[in-house]
């Protein structure tokens, strides 16, 4: 049995946007330190990631959005030379710091190289413990601390390099992963399912924009046993339905009732049962391919115990 890869890179630390901000490097401190001491690392085979080719990032992206954040990277090293700040906005909460671009390059690089190593079989599965996250990217815009849609990119990886004809992508965030539907809606080769709170942050998703785009809204304070029954309701027929041959986790652990940034009432053992049924949906139907992205999650000690309970499933420790 091959082992359960775990991708990650000093350089997702090197990314900050500011004292203060929710999407800070010590999230991957947490999960790191998590990991070590309840002995679950020592299960994972553990990958540095390469940073994603630019042809690669244009899988999911328009050829001007990656020169811009290029050009933006660029002007910021050259304003800070001259004294200049030391970060550039791209919205009110997102902002690049002089390692963004490689530390992003190096997300989707991660999740590039576990979707190879997946398909190759030289791992089961693969999480890919990277920032900044990627499901709020658009194909032309940066947006809620996203940069470019780590998911979306393997997922047109797999379908265009590898040659699959159908992947689902499956998205646990709290919020609406509006970058991965704008990217995806209406490919007929991907299949998105998602639940999110609603009204949240970005406030998008109801109605979705295509029919392969099943989103489920839900109200705040929305616990566990409620998702639980939406998703074998919902989520599981039409995944096996549609017998994907690879899937893709948007692994965000915001949705946790410890997490300030929703209102929802996930807890670590809600995580582990969502991760057991996708296990059971990509061993029935896709050999068990899977390859989990880090989203969001930021109280840390929900993020790290949440993480871990996800891993262990996937470990099947
Ligand atoms: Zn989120």
């Amino acid at each position: 049995m091959a082992p359960t890869g775990y991708f990650t890179h000093p350089d997702c630390r090197k990314h900050r946007m500011g004292d203060g901000h929710p999407e800070c490097p010590e999230r991957l401190d947490a999960i790191e330190d998590r990991l070590l001491i309840c002995g679950v690392a020592d299960a994972l085979q553990r990958m540095e990631a390469a940073p994603a080719p630019l042809a690669d990032l244009e899988l999911a992206h328009d050829r001007m959005h990656v020169a811009a954040l290029r050009g933006l990277s660029d002007a910021l090293v050259e304003d800070m030379a001259a004294g200049g700040p030391s970060l550039a906005h791209v919205d009110p909460d997102t902002a690049m710091n002089e390692h963004t671009w490689t530390a992003a390059l190096r997300a989707a690089g991660a999740a590039l190289a576990a979707t190879d190593a997946v398909i190759a079989g030289e791992l089961a599965n693969a999480f890919c413990a990277v920032r900044p996250p990627g499901h709020h990217a658009c194909r032309d815009r940066a947006m809620g601390f996203c940069f470019f849609n780590n998911v979306a990119i393997a997922a047109r990886h797999a379908l265009q390099r590898h040659g699959l004809t159908r992947v689902a992508v499956v998205d646990f965030d709290v919020h609406h992963g509006n970058g991965t539907e704008d990217i995806l809606a209406g490919d007929p080769r991907v299949l998105m399912v998602g639940f999110f709170q609603h009204p949240l942050y970005p406030y998008s998703g109801t109605p979705p924009r295509a029919d392969n785009m099943l989103n489920l809204p839900v109200p705040p304070y929305t616990r566990g046993a409620a998702v639980r029954e939406l998703v074998e309701r919902h989520w599981l027929p039409r995944l096996e339905a549609f017998e994907p041959q690879m899937l893709f986790v948007s692994a965000g652990f915001d949705a946790h009732r410890d997490d300030d940034l929703g209102q929802m009432g996930l807890v670590e053992a809600d995580y582990a049962w969502l991760t057991e049924r996708l296990v059971d949906v990509a061993r029935r139907h896709a050999g068990g391919r899977l390859v989990s992205v880090l989203e969001g999650g930021y109280n840390l000690p929900a993020l790290a115990r949440s993480v871990e309970a996800h891993l262990r499933v996937l470990a099947d420790l």
